[in-house]
């Protein structure tokens, strides 16, 4: 898909729009977790979504801001949008990604 077309914009939008939603879950999530974390209740699964995915999610709009979505904050390549459509949040691609583990 070309980048800067219309379909790539329309496509950006509704991912931001993902984006937002998750985050606003996970902002409830995170609301849920302050109050847990006082009685120890708080689950691995849970602070790592409200901590470790929210960060991903809040800089993956701020490349749609900055017109770099999709792009490997990596190698600087572009992420495929099939990646994208399963992670809205992806910052870099698979190969990257395979490297970091
Ligand atoms: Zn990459």
């Amino acid at each position: 898909m070309e980048r800067n077309s219309k379909e790539w914009n329309s496509f950006v939008d509704k991912q931001k729009e993902t984006i937002i939603k998750r985050l606003l879950k996970y902002k409830n999530v995170d609301t849920a977790s302050n109050s847990l974390i006082e009685t120890g209740n708080l689950s691995p699964y849970q602070y790592y979504k409200s901590s470790t995915v929210s960060k991903y999610l809040l800089r993956a709009l701020s490349k749609i801001e900055g017109g770099t979505y999709g792009i490997c904050d990596v190698c600087q390549k572009e992420i495929p949008k099939e990646r994208l459509d399963v992670v809205p949040g992806a910052l870099s691609c698979v190969e990257c990604d395979k490297l970091k583990e």
